[in-house]
């Protein structure tokens, strides 16, 4: 079997999906996008195909190494989301050759379904409160949530009281035993950090994701480790090299690699293992498109640390197009007392819909997130 061909389709609402296809007629899927940058990723992805046209795709960690190492440049959101989605698509195609879920060929499965929650905004504390309910009422048994507007390095206390005014509202409206996340999203620096996390406390959080940016984790160790509240991050990481200070730290409890951000099932396995010696828990980052959940959940099938999976459903950015347009069976995801069954079928376990693909990348996106300004005109990261 060799790699004939690969084509890139940008889909609303934000994607971008990747079919290959074999000279004996098997195709995979992959969905290699870094939000706001879909086009410089299939840049990347066609740059990479001058070595994969020809090659034997079921040979997925030769061609990983030579994907990753032979650029001589290595690493970033866009070289190894491209190579992500890319890798990605190798296990759907020799899944689908052989008859079996990736996951198999990974040593089979501990889990035969996971634990996902919710997205519920968080802006204003009335509908974030209503929001939560409704979610819980579906069935979810966590959500999570923004904690903060955009925040100076030195902000007023009424910031402060308006995320707990926030996250407060949210307790109360679904009870003590519910899990809330909150995340930071890197928006908050240091000194507020520091305030944030005590404050939060009495809150009995699951996790506060990206208390601040992946790159200054260095420089908080110290609160971090002391937080009672499990510290949650790793969506701006994209190798192990990345994640190999951040575990050695200490300072994390959670790491949350994105399977279409960090080189795909081969490496976001290598990167939760090495979470495991660590006894940190995974959970993967994954507010896209289906193939990129389908992919999750291969992993999450054979990683005895996975936690909780993260799942785009109703997220405020599938506004065009949800989660399960795009797949020809959508009950393959069908969530029931707050977690999502394992796909069982070939490769990614998954069928995309490619007829609705080709239709939809007709329109396609150019989605970015938006630029905000604090009061005095200065950046406020988002
Ligand atoms: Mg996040």
């Amino acid at each position: 079997m060799k790699i004939k061909s690969l084509t890139t389709y940008t889909v609303p609402p934000r994607w971008l999906f990747l079919r290959i296809e074999t000279d004996d007629g098997v195709v995979g899927w992959g969905e290699p996008v870094l939000e706001g940058r879909a086009a410089s990723v299939a840049a990347a992805v066609e740059e990479l195909s001058d070595y994969l046209i020809g090659q034997d795709p079921t040979q997925i960690e030769d061609l990983w190494t030579v994907m990753y190492r032979s650029g001589f440049y290595r690493g970033g959101g866009i070289h190894m989301s491209a190579l992500a989605g890319i890798d990605q698509a190798l296990w759907d195609i020799k899944g689908k050759a052989l008859g079996v879920p990736a996951y198999e060929l990974l040593g089979g499965r501990v889990r035969d379904r996971i634990k996902v929650y919710s997205w519920i905004g968080g802006d204003r504390p009335a509908d974030t409160a209503k929001a939560a309910r409704e979610v819980v009422d579906r069935g979810f048994t966590a959500v999570k949530m923004n904690g903060t507007e955009e925040l100076q390095y030195l902000d007023t206390w009424d910031k402060v009281d308006r995320c707990l005014a926030n996250v407060a509202a949210v307790r109360d409206a679904v009870g003590p035993e519910i899990g809330i996340g909150v995340d930071f999203h890197g928006r908050v620096h240091k000194p507020m950090a520091k305030v944030l996390l005590r404050e939060l406390e009495p809150f009995r959080l699951m996790f506060v994701e990206e208390p601040v940016l992946s790159e200054h984790v260095d420089g908080f160790v110290d609160v971090l480790r002391q937080s009672p509240i499990p510290i949650a991050l790793g969506e701006r990481l994209f190798s192990r090299w990345d994640f190999k200070s951040v575990l050695a730290s200490g300072a994390v409890d959670i790491i949350q690699p994105d399977p279409s951000h960090c080189g795909g099932i081969t490496e976001a396995r290598k990167i939760a293992h090495m979470a495991e010696a660590y006894d940190v828990a995974l959970a993967l980052h994954c507010p896209l498109g289906p193939i990129a959940l389908a992919t999750c959940l291969q992993i999450d099938a054979g990683c005895y640390n996975a936690t909780i999976q993260e799942q785009s459903l109703g997220i405020h950015y599938n506004t065009s197009n949800d989660l399960l347009d795009y797949l020809v069976d959508p009950s393959v995801f069908t969530y029931a007392d707050g977690q999502v069954r394992i796909p069982t079928g070939p490769g990614l376990g998954i069928e995309v819909n490619e007829e609705y693909v080709i239709e939809r990348a007709a329109e396609g996106h150019r989605w970015r997130n938006p630029v905000w300004r604090h009061s005095d005109g200065s950046f406020a990261e988002w």
